[in-house]
């Protein structure tokens, strides 16, 4: 049976009604968001309605998960133009607090998963992780989920999150969906906006690389030198990108990988822009 459309803006709310849903036997799956909504996050909403009786979208810039220098104060915000898109992907709850509503004043506990957030991101944003497993936690403990749906474009943050899960025994199972792509094959992203049309030219030297990465591995080459120099080709080529890194890292655990004889990631981060405008872009590929 479904219920009225709602939106919470308060923790203690959005909680008490999932406990009634709860109570009633509703399985409930959360799709935790930054907003500014696409085909990706719509992705996710999919898959969540099919795994629940309740799902609920979170939309929330989360403070603590931007560095001083990036791009909180310009990320782009549309709470109408996604609520009405969620809406047509089946949503029955939206949480949507202020920061004021999440972080209480004085608040010094943070969660941190310490090794899967030193490399790759966590290496260029410091605390960046830490930011993500401590807010993720607080929306599972204000959505009680049975289930929470997350997109593979971010890898290492998946990987965190399925981790946290594990090491805090949260009773909440991750389910993952694959980076939906642009038909030329950028992954989608909210950042994408920021993109000039020769940006967005640029921006295709990621999934560029991967793919020759990938034809190398298809071709028979393992060695980790090789498949990433085939990755780095097309971006190094690319006069308004700039490498942040490329690296291939087992899939699990983000140590390095030397030959790919196991489940690995190929995963980069690349500035895209000019002087004046840059946009950090991150995709990566399964190979193995
Ligand atoms: P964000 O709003 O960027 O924080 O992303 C919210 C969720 O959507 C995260 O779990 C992301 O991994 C996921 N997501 C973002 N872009 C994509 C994409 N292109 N394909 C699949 N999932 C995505």
């Amino acid at each position: 049976m479904n219920i009225p459309f709602e939106i919470h803006r308060a923790p203690g709310t959005m909680r008490a009604r999932v406990e009634d849903l709860r109570r009633d036997g509703r399985r409930i799956a959360v799709v935790p968001t930054m907003g500014a909504l696409h085909e990706g996050h719509l992705a996710l909403l999919r898959a969540a309605r099919a795994q629940a009786d309740i799902v609920i979208l979170t939309i929330f810039v989360n403070p603590t998960q931007f560095g001083p220098n990036e791009d909180l104060s310009r990320y782009p915000r549309d709470e109408t133009g996604d609520l009405a898109k969620a809406r047509s992907c089946g949503i029955d709850l939206a949480f949507c607090p202020e920061a004021a509503a999440m972080y209480h004043a004085g608040a010094q506990t943070f969660v941190d998963v310490l090794e899967l957030a030193k490399p790759l991101c966590g290496a260029s944003r410091p605390g960046h992780f830490a930011g993500v497993a401590t807010i993720v936690t607080k929306l599972f403990h204000i959505t009680l989920p049975h289930v929470a749906v997350f997109g593979e474009k971010d890898y290492q943050q998946l990987a965190i999150i399925r981790r946290m899960v594990r090491d805090l025994d949260f009773a909440i199972e991750i389910l993952s969906v694959p980076i939906v792509r642009e038909p030329d094959g950028l992954a989608m992203s909210s950042r994408n906006a920021y993109l000039s049309i020769e940006d967005r030219r640029a921006a295709l030297s990621l999934s560029a690389g991967l793919a020759a990465a990938q034809a190398a591995y298809a071709a028979g080459e393992r060695a980790a030198t090789t498949l990433l120099a085939a990755a780095r080709a097309p971006i190094e080529a690319e006069p308004l990108a700039r490498i942040d890194y490329v690296e291939l890292r087992d899939a699990e655990e983000l140590t390095p990988v030397e030959r790919v004889e196991h489940r690995s990631v190929l995963a980069m981060a690349v500035v895209v822009g000019n002087e004046t405008r840059k946009t950090r872009l991150i995709d990566n590929r399964v190979i193995g």
